[in-house]
């Protein structure tokens, strides 16, 4: 974008048209963020007869030691914002204690992300299973209580993976609308327009609690708002997943303009 403004030698539409290009070309071409396959009996989004839109965020554990982005904990809590939130085992061990504000909030639900974010589809099912295990113990001793929701790591899920989780008592759940959030070539801007104008009722969105996410924290009020602004409101993936239907809250004159906008909840 800023070549085309530099050379002083595109006309005024010559450098909107090569702005817009480059905005397209990053959301739309390569860069676009990749959908998880079709298997039976994983739930990818809700019903799409409702204005309710699921947001979900993965706290994926790397080998070093587990990051939480506060930036965005405190724009759930100030926003009151209901979010699903699938840890990693090992991430749950090393952030402990910074989960516990999130733990404490009902408006918070958490699922099993594996412990060590493994390729499952490359274990044996019984190592599947171990990785569960592990990781549901690990998130039991932080949260509490054993998820009920799982995420399989980088969205790998086929027929056999489905099916151990779904022997341990677990509900898998991917999403149909990847945020992208990691992606370097993403802008934020980029992000919170394709979210925005992608989301349809049903939707399920993820994107990252543990700072893989680069400008998470800082995209999300305005991602929160442009989806209220089309009237959608956000429940946890169990609410979404349940059939009831919320009823909408009572119109607001200050939607969209809450204290919470991008200035006061930019985190890094
Ligand atoms: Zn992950």
């Amino acid at each position: 974008m800023t070549v085309a403004l530099r050379t002083g030698r595109c006309s005024r539409w010559s450098s909107v048209a090569i702005l817009l290009l480059l905005t397209a070309g990053t959301v739309l071409s390569g860069s676009k963020p990749a959908q998880p396959p079709d298997v039976p009996g994983v739930v990818r989004h809700g019903p799409r007869g409702t204005k309710e839109i699921a947001l979900t965020f993965d706290a994926c554990s790397l080998r070093s030691r587990g990051k939480i982005d506060t930036g965005v904990v405190r724009v759930l809590l100030e926003t009151r914002t209901p979010a699903t939130i699938f840890l990693g085992g090992k991430w749950a061990a090393d952030v402990g204690p910074a989960l516990r504000s999130l733990v404490s909030d009902s408006l918070i639900e958490f699922g099993n992300h594996a412990y060590m974010h493994p390729h499952l589809e490359n274990l044996s099912t019984d190592s599947v299973r171990i990785e569960l295990r592990k990781a549901e113990r690990a998130i039991a001793r932080v949260i509490g209580r054993k998820p009920v929701l799982f995420r399989a790591p980088y969205g790998e899920v086929d027929e056999r993976v489905a099916a151990a989780a779904e022997s341990l008592g677990l509900t898998v759940i991917e999403y149909d609308l990847p945020s992208g959030d990691p992606d370097p070539r993403l802008s934020p801007a980029s992000i919170v327009k394709y979210v925005v104008s992608s989301a349809r009722g049903g939707s399920i969105i993820v994107m990252h609690i543990n700072t893989r996410g680069r400008h998470t924290a800082e995209i999300l009020p305005e991602i929160i708002d442009g989806l209220q602004n089309r009237g959608y409101r956000f429940v946890t993936v169990s609410r979404l997943i349940s059939g009831v239907s919320t009823p909408p809250p009572p119109a607001s004159p200050s939607r969209g303009t809450r204290k919470t906008g991008r200035r006061s909840t930019r985190a890094r």
